[in-house]
């Protein structure tokens, strides 16, 4: 093509132009041009591509230095006497997820063609309190897909080969248009037809029914770490679906459900929980029993403690998911019990006790509290007292 313009004079940029140069001049002039906001104009999709072509050598380190050397006769060569770049071997998809895969949220994307992980599967377990604390090891059914030994994974009937998907040229992945907060943008998704793979099977494998792939159940162990909290999950790496095109398996996620205590609250690495302790334990100290996730211990409690005391077992929480033997702590609130249904020597012995401890009980003989109607007499007499002092 004779009229074929200087990439460098199409991107409008110098000949010394830096990568970040290229990229910003091509990121400006695609989206001039691009055919979504210029529709049903002919001119702005020719300079479109005329500014996909240029962008696709510049930016490039080797066909750049090609392009300097030979001009546009380095693409030239023998590819179909059309002239012009081939771009039948780029990927358009590759340099549009690049400049504006940070911009609409689509970023890097692979060669979906190329080999690619296997999704992830989830599933859950449910553990006790104590099995958090502690770590256990529990067993699991999953449905998991192997490849099929009769295709080997191809999904073709053994003696025959995958073909070429047609709506996808074999690339795995076809372009469309979405209308987005940008206008309408063009985008690339996963071919529908061959999912992906760049292959479509004709004659699908009997076994596997043209999937390449034999699901069955398995039991899988799962080793839960001491100290993993309620929703968090473990990763058994290559347990998931399998890889296409000979990609690595993807992983289990296993959500870890922990069960409610009756005593035990976690928040954290800490454990929380309240203990009933006796109205003489209180008041004259002593030791008392208190549940912990390592079983009893005994707690020497001071003398004159009150109700609602928060006390703290140090080491008695959860351990550290990192490191078994870093661990939290373990708050006891303690509770004083009143005591009720005392018998009647208890009950007289509490009274003794009042009696000791500031006769609360009765207040009103010895006049201190409890305020009380004064009698007309007592009234006539205050008066009479006062009167006769002055
Ligand atoms: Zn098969
Ligand atoms: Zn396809």
């Amino acid at each position: 093509m004779a009229d074929k313009r200087d990439y460098y004079e199409v991107l409008g940029i110098d000949k010394s132009a830096d990568d970040a140069a290229i990229k910003k001049a091509f990121r400006q002039l695609a989206k001039k041009y691009h055919p979504d906001t210029n529709p049903g104009d002919a001119e702005a999709e020719q300079k479109f591509k005329e500014v996909q072509e240029a962008y696709a050598v510049l930016s490039d380190a080797d066909k750049r230095r090609q392009y300097d050397q030979f001009g546009h006769a380095a693409f030239d060569g023998g590819a179909g006497g059309g002239g012009g770049f081939d771009f039948s071997g780029m990927d358009m998809g590759d340099i549009f997820g690049d400049i504006f895969g940070d911009f609409f949220g689509g970023g890097r994307r692979q060669a979906d063609n190329g080999p690619r992980k296997g999704a992830n599967l989830r599933a859950s377990v449910r553990i006790t309190f104590e099995e958090s604390i502690s770590g256990c090891e529990k067993e699991l059914e999953i449905v998991l897909k192997d490849e099929c030994t009769h295709c080997h994974g191809t999904g073709a009937k053994p003696g025959t080969n995958p073909e070429t998907c047609s709506k996808c040229g074999g690339k795995g992945k076809v372009m469309y248009t979405q209308q987005s907060l940008f206008g309408m943008v063009q985008n690339v998704q996963t071919c529908p037809d061959c999912g992906g793979s760049g292959k479509v099977v004709k004659e699908k494998c009997s076994d596997c029914r043209g999937t390449g792939y034999i699901a069955s159940r398995k039991r899988i162990k799962v080793t839960i770490p001491a100290g993993i909290d309620n929703g968090q999950s473990v990763r058994i790496r290559d347990k998931g679906e399998p890889g296409t095109n000979g990609g690595p398996r993807g992983d289990l996620l296993v959500e870890v459900i922990v069960s409610r205590h009756p005593i035990f609250q976690r928040q954290d690495m800490n454990i929380y929980s309240t203990a009933p302790i006796s109205y003489a334990q209180a008041a004259l100290g002593g030791e008392v029993r208190i549940s912990t996730v390592d079983g009893d211990v005994l707690y020497e409690v001071k003398p004159g403690t009150q109700t609602d005391t928060r006390i703290r077992l140090k080491g008695k929480g959860v351990p550290s998911l990192r490191n078994k033997s870093v661990r939290g702590d373990h708050y006891v609130t303690l509770v004083v019990q009143v005591p009720t249904n005392l018998s009647a020597a208890a009950k007289d012995a509490l009274r003794k006790f009042d009696e000791e401890a500031g006769n609360t009980l009765n207040a009103d003989k010895t006049g201190a509290e409890k305020p009380k109607k004064k009698s007309f007499k007592e009234k006539l007499k205050e008066t009479f007292d006062d009167f006769i002092e002055e």
